[in-house]
């Protein structure tokens, strides 16, 4: 039998999973989950809206349920159980643990309050414990900083009509807060232009086809086409994006007011953040003069008055300890994901946050096959117990693993109590979960 552990329930977790009890019938897969639920970042990362997206869940509910795959939720890895007895006990190891920490800004300012990641900001409208009672403060004028599609991501989520989150598995509390926050302004801010947005079209046409909204884009600052330095990859995307924001109607048809309207400011690095009190009340964006690199001039400097600022400029792993970790590039050290012999890495921790739910399949599917190829070539496998041995030691350390069945006592309660059309309304704190299960 060979035993393989899995950290991480995510998409990368689900897929390498799935993939590695089809092709390998005698092995035994423990899938690893610092929450008692699964799913990751389609759970407490993908927009509440984009319900669509989360459908991907179906498919991962075989996986678990699957004969020789068990979902062992509420366990840290690094705190409850240590590197050292995962490879005592495993033959092999897959790190899919995926980017939860956002990145910094680096600037003055940063620890004001009113001053989010995506990261934490995504989590607390998803519902997710660590992150629930964040409690943010949203202003009348809101800063998103980078242009990605967590960016698009958090406008939408703040600017969409109530009634169409109604349907959604936004947490109740981020919706009752961000719909009495008569938010007026939501400025969207890239240090570079227009061009090197990295947002997908589908996502960004998604938000300019809001009835809700007015936007402001100054189409001066916005090339016709795709200019020279746009890699032959993205010119397809980058002529779409332009195209959009050049036909953007700037009206709101929507009937009733309740109008909010959309700032794009292109080539505008922030610079600080600042206040009189311990809140932010003010930005200042310098210029970005280049044409698709960085050079910034403080000529020219744009002052605007928020209230709240949501950084959206990307994430970097969770390191283990004693985990060879990169902390330059905020992943794990790895050689095409292998870390050191049977020790593997997978998904955002490995190549990191970058690229969309099927991004994660094909990664799982090369590194399965290197994962087979490798064992081929350990003859004899050396004996090793797995589970069982893991679970005396939860045992001695009074640590009570949540099981697939115990999920799905989770998941219940959560689509029991929603109300309004929502699929679910998650249950947001670990404790809460675990009195469900006793
Ligand atoms: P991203 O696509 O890498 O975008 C990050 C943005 O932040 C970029 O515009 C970047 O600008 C900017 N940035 C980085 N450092 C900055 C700084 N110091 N100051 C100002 N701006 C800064 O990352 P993401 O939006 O977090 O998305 C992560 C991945 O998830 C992406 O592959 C995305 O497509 C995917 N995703 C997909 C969906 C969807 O399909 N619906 C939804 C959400 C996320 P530069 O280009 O200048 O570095």
């Amino acid at each position: 039998m060979i035993h393989i552990a899995i950290i991480g329930s995510g998409p990368s977790g689900c897929y390498i999973a799935d993939m590695l009890a089809k092709k390998l019938p005698d092995s035994h897969v423990d899938l690893f989950e610092r929450l008692p639920t699964p799913f990751g970042l389609v759970r407490a990362g993908v927009a509440p809206d984009h319900q669509h997206t989360k459908n991907i869940t179906r498919q991962f509910e075989r996986t678990l349920s699957r004969e020789n795959v068990r979902f062992v939720g509420n366990v840290h890895i690094g705190t409850d159980l240590s590197y050292a007895e995962l490879k005592e006990h495993y033959h092999i190891i897959v790190f899919a643990s995926g980017a939860p920490i956002d990145r910094k800004l680096g600037i003055p300012g940063e620890s004001l309050d009113g001053v989010y990641g995506s990261g934490e900001f995504s989590r607390w409208y998803n519902g997710h414990p660590d992150n629930a009672d964040l409690n943010p403060l949203i202003s009348e004028n809101i800063a998103v900083i980078g242009n990605g599609n967590v960016a698009l991501d958090i406008l939408r989520v703040l600017s969409k009509e109530k009634e169409l989150l109604l349907k959604s598995d936004i947490s109740q509390t981020a919706l009752d807060k961000i719909s009495n926050a008569n938010i007026k302004n939501i400025y969207i801010i890239g240090r570079r232009g227009a061009a090197d947005a990295n947002f997908t079209p589908m996502e960004l046409q998604e938000v300019m086809s809001q009835p809700n909204l007015t936007f402001h884009i100054d189409t001066s600052d916005i090339p016709e086409s795709p200019p020279e330095h746009i890699p032959e990859e993205r010119l397809r995307n980058t002529a779409k994006n332009l195209e959009i924001l050049h036909n953007t109607k700037t009206q709101a048809s929507a009937p009733n007011g309740g109008i909010i309207h959309i700032h794009f400011l292109f080539n505008r690095p922030i610079s600080t953040i600042t206040s009189d009190t311990s809140r932010v009340s003010n930005i200042e964006l310098t210029v970005n003069n280049a044409t698709s690199s960085l050079a910034t001039s403080s000529k020219n400097l744009l002052p605007l008055n928020v209230g709240t600022v949501i950084s959206a400029i990307g994430y970097v792993s969770a390191p283990v300890p004693n985990v060879p970790f990169n902390n330059n590039s905020g992943i794990f050290e790895h050689h095409n994901s292998l870390i050191e012999p049977g020790v593997y890495a997978v998904g955002w921790c490995k190549r990191g946050a970058n690229g969309v739910i099927p991004s994660n399949r094909v990664d799982a599917t090369t590194l399965s096959k290197d994962i087979i190829a490798d064992l081929e070539n350990t003859v004899p496998l050396p004996h090793k117990e797995g589970f069982s041995c893991i679970s005396t030691l939860f045992n001695e350390r009074n640590i009570k693993p949540v099981s697939y069945n115990d999920w799905q006592v989770i998941n219940k309660a959560e689509i029991d109590r929603a109300t309004t059309g929502k699929p679910r309304e998650k249950i947001t704190t670990v404790s809460k979960m675990l009195n469900l299960l006793n």
